[in-house]
């Protein structure tokens, strides 16, 4: 994979909308985890700029003003989703600011029950998980249940779907096991479910943005899309973000990220959008998806 060769810098505070923002894509693991993804990242992605665990994290998205921060993980391996759904909640409860997931993997057993218990014990808002991680392709059968599951418990699932960015580090090339061609056979079996596609898709963003049209329940978040980093993202399409701007949020994706905190925010404010469609894309929509009772 490409990357562009200096991380985008001297991005400092965003001018020019100062009203709530809800970051719909931040990552929070116990230390333990994010030591092993940072080593991961470290070998096959790009130098991570904030080395910080889970409440300094917050302590960042807090200092930059966020009203809430949608927090993700996944777990990687059966059996380990009950222990991550739990530390999230328990998380959640002493940081208010955290609107909480929870993960599940294709293969745990009780794929229904652990979802259901991480709703309504650990308050989770939404479900997510990530194809390259998994190597599991969206359209495999033995994703299924897992969308079930999320229609059945009203939880919106962000799944990492796009086949960029293309690392050799996952087990599979990331045409095996993603890519908008294998996510529409998803979008077409199950129309309830409101997927959240990180990233605008991740290489095809055109593709992804265009759907926007023809599915409803289809939402995109864009971390990492808009600071150009990623070599081949390309955003076209900027008319159709501004009309589906209430199926459209702002994502960091940070810690995780190589470039300041700042970046993404500034260059979403970069596009020129009127100040309505920053309201949707900055806060509104993730609020009507994640925190509407
Ligand atoms: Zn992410």
């Amino acid at each position: 994979m490409a990357l562009a060769p200096t991380p985008p810098s001297g991005f400092s505070r965003p001018v020019g909308y100062n009203h709530s923002v809800i970051d719909a894509h931040v990552h929070l693991f116990p230390d333990r985890l994010f030591d092993a993804i940072w080593r991961w990242f470290d070998q096959h992605a790009w130098t991570i700029r904030y080395k910080v665990y889970a409440d300094e994290v917050i302590d960042h998205l807090e200092a930059a003003n966020n009203d809430f921060v949608v927090a993700l993980q996944y777990a990687h391996n059966p059996g380990m989703a009950e222990d991550l759904n739990a530390w999230m909640g328990e998380l959640a409860r002493r940081r208010p600011v955290v609107i909480p997931c929870a993960t599940v993997h294709p293969h745990d057993d009780d794929l229904l029950g652990i979802l259901r218990r991480a709703k309504e014990t650990h308050g989770a808002r939404l479900v997510k998980q990530h194809c390259h991680v998994l190597g599991i392709a969206p359209d495999d059968p033995v994703m299924f249940p897992l969308y079930e599951a999320c229609v059945t418990l009203q939880l919106p699932l962000n799944l990492h779907v796009g086949n960029g960015p293309k690392l050799v580090g996952y087990g599979s090339p990331t045409d095996e096991v993603s890519g908008a061609r294998r996510t529409q056979v998803v979008l077409e079996r199950f129309p309830e479910l409101r997927l959240v596609v990180p990233h605008l898709g991740c290489m095809e963003e055109s593709t992804f943005i265009g759907w926007l049209d023809r599915y409803p329940n289809l939402y995109l978040d864009t971390s990492m899309a808009m600071v150009p980093f990623i070599e081949g993202m390309e955003i076209s399409g900027r008319e159709a973000l501004a009309d589906h701007a209430n199926r459209v949020m702002f994502g960091t994706d940070f810690p995780n990220i190589p470039f300041e905190l700042g970046a993404e925010r500034a260059a979403v404010q970069a596009l020129g959008f009127d100040d309505n469609t920053l309201q949707a894309i900055f806060h509104d929509t993730a609020a009507a998806l994640f925190l509407a009772r």
